[in-house]
């Protein structure tokens, strides 16, 4: 397995690559999740390249700062899994035309300072915008980014879309894997996809979930046993709601969610709900009633650590 640091390496790797080639693009800390990513995508492709890149683009200072690292373990993971190529730019690879030749700490600030922004941002069309030293800067249209996730961080997503628009001109992928656990991450990346042309296809694959039923996922190592038991009673109640079948009305599911949420045994835990929804999972719309394409998704903190799940009515797509 190649490990890859530098942009001009990844892209001459690609260059001796004849067949077919599969991204995973990951901010590491691998488990399960990730790892079903990683089998999809050997199982389809001739090579497979993972990304591995926290995202400073996508995260306030504070949740970037504590992210967990586990690079030496990822990497085994990746080779055991038949990584081809696993790509590890630093901040200033990825990131040189925003302000080459800073610091990693002064391009750290400047990235941290053009985060939000986007008030104007279109209310249909991506956009690009000449941010730093003139890097392009993805602005996700206002229908796909102001809501669920976004609507209190829009500017979330324009790290995720600018990230991952560079990734695919740099490995020049076949295909794409994104987790459907993401659910508003995928849809946006779909639509950027066709906005740029179909550079790649985008392959979307289901949660994959621990025993508790909660799903995998990079933070959970952060949980005290605590607050784990908490992220499964979330789960549980999510898993309620979508099982509640076709036909349902939202509305009043909803309400039965916020009362199972309110006598869920938290202890000394805050727990706070930041959004719960009901969504067609393709274009990410609100529905009234839960049809077989309605995805249920809820984002919660517990003692500030940010999760999310996503429960399917019908069978995920
Ligand atoms: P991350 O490293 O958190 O950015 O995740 C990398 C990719 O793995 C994204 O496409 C995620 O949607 C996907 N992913 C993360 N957790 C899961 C999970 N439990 N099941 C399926 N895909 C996942």
């Amino acid at each position: 397995m190649d490990v890859i640091e530098s942009i001009s390496e990844m892209r001459e790797w690609r260059g001796g690559v004849a067949g077919s080639v599969g991204l995973v693009p990951t901010m590491g800390c691998l488990h399960d999740g990730h790892g079903h990513l990683l089998e999809r995508a050997r199982g389809g492709n001739d090579r497979v390249v993972m990304s591995l890149f926290v995202n400073p683009l996508q995260f306030r200072r504070e949740a970037f700062e504590v992210y967990p690292r586990r690079l030496d373990e990822d990497l085994k993971l990746a080779e055991g899994r038949g990584v081809d190529a696993v790509f590890v730019p630093s901040v200033e690879e990825m990131y040189a035309e925003l302000g080459g030749g800073r610091s990693r700490d002064a391009l750290l600030d400047l990235i941290f300072s053009i985060q939000g922004g986007g008030e104007d941002r279109d209310q249909l069309e991506f956009r690009i915008d000449r941010v730093g030293d003139g890097m392009g800067y993805i602005r996700v249209p206002a229908r796909l980014a102001m809501k669920m996730d976004g609507r209190l961080h829009p500017w979330h997503f324009d790290g995720v879309a600018t990230v991952v628009e560079r990734l695919l001109s740099i490995v020049e992928p076949t295909r794409s894997y994104f987790g459907q656990k993401d659910i508003q991450q995928v849809a946006i990346l779909d639509a950027l996809n066709d906005w740029a042309g179909g550079v790649t296809e985008i392959v979307r694959v289901p949660v994959v979930r621990e025993s508790d039923g909660v799903s995998a996922s990079s933070r959970l190592v952060m949980l005290s046993a605590e607050q784990r038991s908490i992220a499964a009673g979330i789960a549980r109640l999510l898993d309620e709601l979508a099982g509640s079948g076709e036909g349902a009305g939202v509305h009043a599911l909803i309400e039965r969610f916020e009362d199972g949420v309110a006598r869920l045994e938290t202890g000394p835990c805050e727990l706070v709900i930041d959004s719960v929804v009901c969504v067609d999972s393709r274009t990410i719309e609100g529905v009234d009633v839960l049809t077989s394409s309605t995805a249920v998704y809820c984002a919660y903190l517990i003692d500030g650590i940010r999760l999310a799940e996503t429960q399917w009515v019908g069978a995920a797509i």
